[in-house]
């Protein structure tokens, strides 16, 4: 396993800056999350990281060499796509032992066996090796087409939304599975994904991405925590960060910049006695396992919170309470945070 470095990497495609200058190390055995929206640079970086692209600028170091002009095949790394592209004509097991038998890297037949049938334990497909890979289900063909990747031991595994195009229940089994298989090979990841539940579980360190460029790079602690801007702030969390016009809420004290409020549904306390301030009105609840979303409005304006409520407390539609604030994140008029 090998780090990662980019170096003002950018990757222009007319006008479009999908890639713009970026910065970026990955240590060995880190699982690093880029996290953005569509069109944010995502597949673009991975693509530059697996030659698949070339850079306008910039350069490229995995294991400390320098790679940016190196073909695909010499960079050692596995790329695993969104959709998985198995050989229909091939078994599992031929499927899986593909990558080992390149003609660059050539291994005897009896070292591929043990490999493929580890890989298989691993991913719990061990009993389908004999199958035609048509004749899987989707969550079984993309566990083939990990498997491919978890066959070699590159320097560096790159993942592109792999998760996507599986139903909720088999893509939280695989998250927890990919999470296990990196830790326990050391492996160094670089993980692609628009969904901030794969970044929040799953990431050593998440890297939020925008328009091309990292707007922060942190822990997903750090990242939910510690927001740079409003942006990142509502790009984690479920439910999303409330953000509302400082003038809303006249009698908090805010640093004189700040244009913003954010407050996330769990720094928020519903109070039954309304005081002199932060009055709002109860329009609906959503029940959860253990909590309730209770959607209030505040008095005097259209602007809706979600206040995570504790599952015993039960609030009435057109009920009066008063809000109280525990962690407010400010924010300038360009969105960038502004510490208190
Ligand atoms: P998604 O989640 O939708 O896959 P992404 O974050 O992976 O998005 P990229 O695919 O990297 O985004 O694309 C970044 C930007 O570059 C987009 O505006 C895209 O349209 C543009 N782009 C990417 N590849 C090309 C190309 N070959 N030619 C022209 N524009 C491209």
């Amino acid at each position: 396993m090998a780090d990662l470095r980019l170096h003002r990497i950018s990757r222009h495609f007319g006008e479009v800056r999908a890639v713009d200058g970026l910065d970026l190390s990955i240590a060995s055995g880190e699982f690093f999350v880029l996290l953005g929206p569509s069109g944010a640079g995502k597949t673009t970086t991975l693509r530059l990281v697996a030659g698949l692209e070339k850079p306008d600028a910039g350069h490229i170091a995995i294991g400390g060499h320098e790679v940016t002009a190196l073909a695909p095949a010499l960079r050692d790394v596995a790329f695993v796509f969104q959709q998985y592209s198995l050989y229909p004509h091939l078994s599992v097991y031929d499927n899986l032992a593909f990558p080992l038998r390149s003609p660059l890297r050539p291994l005897p037949e009896g070292q591929i066996r043990r490999k493929v049938e580890e890989v298989a334990k691993l991913l719990r497909i061990e009993d389908k090796l004999k199958q035609s890979a048509t004749r899987l289900s989707g969550g079984q063909m993309q566990r083939v087409a990990i498997g491919r990747a978890l066959v070699r031991s590159p320097a560096l595994y790159l993942m592109d939304e792999p998760l996507s195009s599986l139903d909720a229940k088999l893509r939280n089994e695989l998250r927890l599975e990919l999470k296990r298989i990196q830790q326990d090979l050391g492996a160094t990841m670089l993980y692609v994904t628009h969904d901030q539940i794969e970044a929040l579980t799953m990431a050593s360190r998440i890297g939020v991405l925008d328009a091309g460029r990292l707007v922060q790079v942190g822990t997903p602690r750090e990242i939910y925590e510690n927001p740079a801007s409003a942006h990142v702030a509502a790009r984690l969390g479920s439910p999303r960060i409330n953000l509302l016009d400082r003038a809303l809420m006249p009698a908090l004290q805010a640093p004189p910049q700040a244009a913003t409020l954010g407050i996330r549904a769990e720094h928020l306390r519903l109070h039954r006695s309304t005081g002199s301030v932060n009055n709002a009105k109860v329009k609906r609840t959503e029940r959860l396992s253990d909590q309730h979303l209770v959607h209030v409005a505040l008095d005097g304006s259209a602007q809706e919170l979600v206040v995570a409520a504790p599952g015993h407390e039960s609030y009435a539609p057109e009920e009066a309470v008063s809000l109280e604030l525990l962690r407010p994140l400010w924010f300038g008029a360009d969105g960038q945070r502004i510490h208190a």
